[in-house]
């Protein structure tokens, strides 16, 4: 395959503390995929500067397209604005991407950044691919879908 053989993965998909209810996943069977690989984690909602743990966002108006085309926004639970930094974190997670050539992008599903395929959340509302996935496919990097596992409890 072409590229430099670095792959990018979701930072939550390997252990590190990004996510936004302060739980883990179960790292067990992508860290296996990943041996013997060159990878390297990030999280694009901590990269716009966005703490953790934080209150959940979500995509309002459309997918994360919608967002990049300024026809929708990101909203947290307590109502405020983070559109912004949705798409300055994803911007960073492109530049990287492209700085160093790399393979593909492994993304977390059901995620208004990471999540690649159309979901339908626990109060049945459906939504769209998410603001990276949809920045990164916008620049032609292959995006791949990653179901993650949750093991602990809240903090
Ligand atoms: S799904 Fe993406 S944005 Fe959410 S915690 Fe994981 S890496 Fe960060």
């Amino acid at each position: 395959m072409a590229g430099s053989g670095i792959i990018l993965v979701s930072a939550c998909l390997v252990g590190r503390p990004a996510r936004y209810d302060g739980r883990f996943l179960d790292t067990t069977d992508f860290l296996a995929f990943l041996e013997g690989k060159r990878w390297i984690a990030v999280c694009p909602e901590m990269l716009g500067g966005l703490g953790w743990p934080r209150p959940p966002a979500d995509l309002e108006g459309g997918d994360g397209y919608d967002v990049l085309a300024g026809r929708a926004r990101v909203i947290n639970a307590e109502g405020v604005d983070q559109t912004r930094e949705f798409i300055r974190g994803a911007q960073a997670v492109l530049d990287m991407a492209l700085s160093l050539d790399v393979q593909a992008v492994y993304l977390k599903d059901r995620s208004p950044s990471c999540g690649v395929h159309p979901m339908v959340d626990e109060r049945g509302r459906r939504r769209g691919r998410g603001v990276l996935a949809a920045l990164l496919a916008e620049n032609g990097l292959p995006i791949i879908e990653v179901v993650g596992k949750k093991r602990s409890e809240p903090k």
